[in-house]
């Protein structure tokens, strides 16, 4: 049964925040069983070529793929985008822009932490950016870890980088339609990330989901890492509620933080659409690689 394919859809390399190269991070897929893989960096496609490439090699299925920062209702919402021509211009441009403010971000963020008395944030953290345009409050985190302020990064999380703590600095992100727009012009699926990890209110939640169909998304993280197994059930309701179709992937980032492992998680629950139905054109097998192509020219 195809919904039982063993796809992950969500994960991030060196590119931004995840610590293995794209090509590691196949093989890591890879060995775990992964029959369709998407690298899904945040803000950026800089690692897809490498990432398709490195999959082909190693006769796995792959979706080009992306997880967009947007701004809704006061809070940052993820958009996973999944298939689309990473040549595409106003994609690569949307995303460059978007891109663009971390730097500062990251200055405002290090001046927190220095009033609580941590030195040396910025210039720490940057050591961890394999990419300085997507530093990120993840190698914040680790820098945190390696200089004995916290054990672990969730720790840091709770206490330095969440909304009200020394080194959160609020910031504006895309627009949810940009982003559903950039990907879906560019021939892609847009799909919800992890929905359980916002703090939407019941109506606000209404609110995310109708916009986001409304701006042509297709599709919600069902299945993820960050989802427990009643949000499995609760998220596939959802999906059936609103016409979405159903996506899975471990939002894996690395072998010493990520609580799942990527190509591990259960299968979609029944009487979903799966998202890769939806973009049988668009997957580069390992026969017929096809990356940037745009759909017409797919064979
Ligand atoms: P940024 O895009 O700089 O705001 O960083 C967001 C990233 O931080 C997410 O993609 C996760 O990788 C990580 N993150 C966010 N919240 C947490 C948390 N509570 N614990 C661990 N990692 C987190
Ligand atoms: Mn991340
Ligand atoms: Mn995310
Ligand atoms: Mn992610």
């Amino acid at each position: 049964m195809i919904s039982h394919l063993n796809a992950d859809l969500h994960s991030h390399s060196t590119v931004s925040d995840g610590t293995l190269t794209p090509e590691a991070l196949a093989a890591r897929a890879k060995a775990n069983g992964v029959e369709l893989w998407a690298l899904t960096d945040h803000d950026e496609i800089g690692g897809q070529a490498r990432a398709a490439a490195a999959a082909q090699a190693l006769g796995m299925d792959y979706l080009t793929g992306v997880e967009i920062s947007v701004t809704f209702l006061h809070q940052t919402v993820h958009i996973v985008g999944l298939g689309f021509d990473a040549d595409n211009a106003a994609l690569v441009n949307g995303l460059r822009q978007t891109r663009g403010g971390r730097e500062q971000r990251a200055r405002e963020m290090a001046a927190g932490l220095a009033k609580v008395g941590i030195q040396g944030a910025f210039e720490g953290a940057l050591k961890y950016a394999g990419n300085r345009d997507l530093i990120s409050r993840t190698h914040f985190a680790r820098f945190l870890v390696e200089s004995g302020v916290c054990r672990e990064t969730y720790e840091v999380f709770r206490k330095y980088l969440t909304e009200g703590k020394p080194g959160f600095v609020e910031h504006r992100w895309a627009s949810l339609k940009d982003a559903v727009t950039w990907i879906t012009q560019a021939g892609g699926l847009a799909v919800i990330a992890h929905p359980a990890r916002y703090k939407f209110s019941a109506n606000e939640e209404f609110a995310l989901f109708t916009e986001f169909k409304g701006y042509g998304g297709r599709g919600v993280e069902v299945v993820t890492g960050s989802h427990t197994p009643a949000e499995y059930i609760s998220y596939a309701d959802a999906a059936r509620e609103f016409g979405l179709a159903a996506s899975r992937g471990s939002d894996f980032h690395s072998p010493d933080e990520s609580h799942t492992e990527i190509g591990t998680l259960p299968s979609l629950p029944g009487q979903l659409t799966p998202v890769w139905d939806l973009l049988a054109e668009r997957i580069q097998t390992a026969s017929h690689p096809s990356l940037g192509a745009a759909p017409s020219a797919i064979p």
